[in-house]
């Protein structure tokens, strides 16, 4: 019989040990398939504290429709009936101090069509004509990578960057748009200016025309009924004792045609391959006897928090037509992001007549921020909600969640870093596979297919 050792239970490991387990069963292989995770807790950052009727998502709260894996992946482990889509208010940026609504019809910031970014607040009539010049500017040199800041910056003039781009990208990889990799993260904008020479152009060309039925927003991302971590239990549920919790990997080494595994209890066993879905500088010290992985560049990873406040509806004075806003770098707020989960997702979030803030804080540049104490982060958050949105009194209560090195940065070159890492782990450690969000790609859906190929 063959044995094989999934390290990590975040949402990669998980789904990777459901579809392995899924053929095993169909085709009557003979393999061993066992899961460790080196907490208590089975998703890793999935994470959903439920509470007093509230849903509270400590790590992600969603993840997008329109990359379906994650969506497959909850029928195939019964809970598609749970799935919940988002509400589709108005969102926000924050440019000083004044929330401007995201013009409609941009794509991650690009405008796609002419007259809602004509006519938006959030730029200048000088900015609206540099972002114009997209359409009559050559391509770019064919290059193997560049940061997102030089291409965005160059297509689209500082201020589509500033105001919007940059703002809607932080929510996402928590990063400095300058060193993050264009190819790492969204080659498609590469491919279109290549293709179309122009960036608008080609996503006019390639995006479904927007239907006249369709003038409502559609929903971009779904939940979960009781938060994300409802689909970790299913997928546990389906595992049963395949997963073992509380089992740290120490180390992996080569031994005759399979691979020696350390537990940090001292505990050793054979696997015959081994797939790593643990954050890269794990994965590296897990290897770290190997020179090849020792001498790899490291991938750095931000560190960010949120703070979840409860109040009475009736406590939020001046509320706002929307479900939240993103925070453009020129405005003096330390909040990157506030969502107004209760408007967000008015099913599953908050009971009635409750009202649950979330704001997000940690960038490039203010990591040291998730430091400070519980009562500090609320505090600075009440501060800058205040000045944007009458609240009264004290939250009912508030939720705080740190996420140390949390978020990966695919810096210029990371895809080759990987391929360098894939290349010498199939000549030197033939079994040995990595998968997971310091890899190929940080989203929910992004991880699910990660596991779900490596099977
Ligand atoms: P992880 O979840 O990090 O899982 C790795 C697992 O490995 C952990 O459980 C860890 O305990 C375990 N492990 C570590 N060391 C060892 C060891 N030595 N032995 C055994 N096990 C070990 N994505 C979205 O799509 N939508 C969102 O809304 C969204 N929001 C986010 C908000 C926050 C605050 C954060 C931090 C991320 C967010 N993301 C979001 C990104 C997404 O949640 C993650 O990229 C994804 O969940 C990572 O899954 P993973 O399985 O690759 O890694």
């Amino acid at each position: 019989m063959k044995r094989i050792t999934i390290i990590g239970g975040g949402i990669t490991g998980l789904t990777a040990a459901y579809y392995l387990n899924k053929k095993i069963q169909e085709q009557g292989l003979n393999y061993q398939l066992q899961l460790l995770e080196a907490s208590k807790h089975l998703g890793g950052k999935i994470d959903t504290e439920r509470r007093e009727g509230y849903t509270i998502e400590r790590g992600p709260d969603s993840f997008l429709i329109r990359k379906q894996s994650a969506e497959r992946l909850a029928y195939d482990v019964g809970i598609g009936d749970k799935l919940v889509k988002n509400g589709t208010g108005k969102s926000y940026i924050l440019v000083g101090d004044d929330l401007h609504p995201m013009p409609q019809g941009s794509f991650m910031g690009i405008p796609t069509q002419v007259r809602p970014f004509l006519s938006s607040s959030l730029f200048s009539m000088s900015g609206k004509l540099r972002a114009g010049i997209d359409f009559i500017k050559p391509k770019g040199e064919p290059a193997e990578d560049q940061s997102l800041g030089k291409f965005f910056r160059r297509r689209l003039g500082d201020e589509v960057v500033e105001n919007l781009i940059e703002p809607l990208l932080s929510g996402i990889y928590a990063g400095d748009m300058d060193d993050l990799s264009l190819m790492a993260t969204f080659p498609n904008f590469y491919h279109l200016e290549q293709k179309y020479g122009s960036l608008i152009k080609g996503l006019q060309k390639t995006m479904p025309a927007p239907s006249p039925v369709a003038a409502k927003k559609r929903s971009m991302f779904y939940s979960i009924e009781g938060g994300l971590q409802t689909l970790v239990e299913a997928l546990a549920e389906s595992l049963g004792d395949i997963v073992s919790t509380q089992t740290a990997v120490e180390s992996i080494s080569k031994m005759g045609n399979g691979y020696q595994i350390r537990l940090q209890d001292g505990t050793e066993f054979l696997s015959d391959s081994v797939l790593i879905t643990t954050p890269y500088p794990v994965m590296k010290q897990m290897l770290r006897s190997y020179d090849f992985v020792t001498e790899l560049d490291d991938i750095r990873a931000t560190s960010v928090s949120n703070v979840a406040l409860a109040f009475d509806q009736s406590a939020v004075k001046n509320d706002i037509d929307g479900t939240g806003f993103v925070v453009s770098r020129n405005s003096n707020y330390r909040i990157t992001a506030c969502t107004w989960t209760h408007k967000k997702w008015p099913e599953t979030a908050a009971p009635e007549g409750k009202a649950l803030l979330r704001c997000y804080l940690g960038r490039p540049g203010d990591q040291e921020i998730v430091d400070l104490s519980d009562e500090a982060l609320e505090e600075i958050v009440l501060h800058d909600l205040n000045k944007i949105m009458k609240i009264e009194g004290n939250p009912l209560f508030s939720v705080v969640s740190r996420w140390k090195n949390a978020m990966p940065q695919y810096q210029i070159g990371h895809k080759q870093l990987i391929e360098k890492l894939e290349r010498g782990l199939s000549d030197q450690l033939p079994g040995v596979f990595t998968a997971g969000s310091s890899y190929r790609g940080i989203g929910i859906p992004d991880c699910i297919d990660q596991g779900g190929n490596s099977c």
